[in-house]
């Protein structure tokens, strides 16, 4: 089984590996250049490092976190990302300058949501 501990480890940037963007329970991945893209932007806006708390999910995985049905995250164009030692306000404004599409601010669990919807804007806080 040693093999399967190396699935998904390649680097897909300097900073970011597949792996960290895979579906906790099956390790499948789907990632969109222009997800990565923007994480990488914003990874070198801050100088620090950018955790990706999920990445893809499957449907399963996907309705066992209770996320909506028609979720980014299902798609592979969206990541839910914390940073340390730094104000959640100020991170949504580097979010902003990089000008996701879609930004959930979730102030009590302290993450944001980022995605790139290739629909109209969408922003929402909880
Ligand atoms: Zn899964
Ligand atoms: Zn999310």
């Amino acid at each position: 089984m040693q093999m399967l501990n190396s699935i998904n480890n390649l680097k897909v940037a300097k900073h970011f590996k597949l792996s960290e963007f895979a579906c906790p329970c099956c390790i499948r991945v789907m990632l969109h250049p222009k997800l990565l893209g923007k994480l990488v932007e914003l990874r070198n806006t801050l100088e620090r490092p950018v955790y990706i708390t999920s990445g893809y999910r499957c449907f399963k995985y996907n309705q066992i976190v209770g996320g909506i049905l028609s979720s980014y995250h299902c798609i592979g164009l969206a990541a839910d990302i914390k940073v340390k030692d730094i104000n959640l306000i100020k991170l949504l404004e580097i979010g902003e300058n990089i000008d996701f599409n879609g930004i959930g601010f979730y102030e009590k669990k302290n993450f944001l949501h980022l995605d790139v919807r290739p629909t109209k804007r969408s922003r929402w806080r909880e």
